[in-house]
């Protein structure tokens, strides 16, 4: 009996989980991308559970749980890069029970004295975090490790994912925002995102204000730094740090966290959020009749679908 072949566009989170869940199953599989996974955008992602800019509701509630469940083992198992981080959601005015809450374990409103001073309300939760640049060249090793092999190369059309010199009997398609040129697919747009990095001083609580009248606020607390967020910028291409936006996302974060306030600041980046009005996760087939099972436009929530979405691609597959 032959093995059957497959060949992953992209080497972001997306499809190094969807790779991983076809090597289970036992496909022989092909990673193929453009770039390194430390110039993808999953590798900058602040990488905390959390469903954000993605959509539809009862499809990523289902891939959230899932992820959520992956991610909680993986963090058990000490997965490199993986933990689980006790959260703090704040709110000024009662958030009522968020749609998500469902795929969370330990859900409960916080006391008044967890909260900073202007905020009325808060969550309480524990979510897994994911170091990427620590996991994502893990997980591309382990992967390897497991008889992937990976190519460098630049696709123009999907179609020529598939040749004589490089058959598959199956395509599986997660190239981000590449996807609007690639597939091609229009509806697939960037949501920029900045985030600046500092020092830790200490910190081991994440903390969100997705209302902030400044804008989105988070500080999410990593080994040897911290992440503070951030912007949500609808169709910006220009993934260039501006200074002014990253004093702005300090002097915000400082709200929730004045422990931040002194850190020293280690560097700001931006990236581009592949969003799309709703994930695309379907079959369909190239030109040539090969099947092709697309698994992009996971918006803010990469990390935070990617299992979930490679369960459902094993089981398309
Ligand atoms: C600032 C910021 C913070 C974020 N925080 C979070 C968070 O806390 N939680 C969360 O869940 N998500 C977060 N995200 C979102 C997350 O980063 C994305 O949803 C996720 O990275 C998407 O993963 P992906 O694998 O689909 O795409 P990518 O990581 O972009 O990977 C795409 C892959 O496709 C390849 N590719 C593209 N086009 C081609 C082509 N033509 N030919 C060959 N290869 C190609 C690329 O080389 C790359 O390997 C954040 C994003 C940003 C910018």
């Amino acid at each position: 009996m032959t093995t059957s072949r497959a060949t992953v566009v992209g080497a972001g989170i997306v499809g190094l989980a969807a790779a991983s869940r076809l090597l289970d199953r036992g496909w022989e599989v092909t990673v193929l991308a453009d770039r390194s996974t430390a110039e993808s955008t999953s590798h900058l992602a602040a990488a905390v559970w959390f469903p954000t800019r993605a959509a539809p509701r009862d499809r990523v509630l289902a891939w959230g749980a899932t992820t959520f469940r992956e991610l909680a083992d993986q963090a058990r198992r000490e997965v490199p890069g993986v933990v689980m981080r006790e959260s703090l959601a704040l709110y000024r005015e009662d958030p009522g029970e968020p749609w998500w809450s469902a795929a969370v374990e330990d859900l409960r409103p916080a006391r008044r004295d967890e909260l900073p001073g202007c905020y009325s309300h808060g969550l309480r939760f524990t979510v897994p975090l994911v170091e990427m640049p620590v996991h994502l060249p893990w997980l591309a090793e382990h992967v390897a490790g497991r008889g992937a092999r990976f190519v460098t190369r630049r696709l123009d059309t999907l179609d020529d994912a598939v040749g004589p010199t490089h058959p598959a009997d199956l395509v599986v398609a997660a190239p981000g925002l590449g996807a609007r040129e690639l597939v091609p697919d229009d509806t697939v747009t960037p949501v920029r995102g900045q985030i600046v990095r500092v020092a830790n001083p200490g910190l081991t609580r994440s903390v969100r204000d997705e209302a902030h009248p400044g804008g989105r606020a988070y500080v999410h607390p990593r080994a040897h730094d911290v992440i503070l967020g951030g912007t949500l910028e609808e169709g910006v291409w220009d993934a260039t740090p501006d200074p002014a936006t990253a004093e702005a996302i300090v002097a915000r974060c400082t709200d929730l966290v004045p422990e931040i306030a002194d850190a020293d600041v280690l560097d700001t980046v931006a990236g581009l959020r592949p969003a799309r009005p709703t994930v695309r996760l379907e079959r369909a087939a190239l030109a040539d009749g090969t099947p092709v099972i697309h698994d992009y436009g996971h918006g803010g929530s990469g990390v935070t679908l990617a299992w979930g979405c490679a369960d459902e691609v094993a089981e398309l597959a």
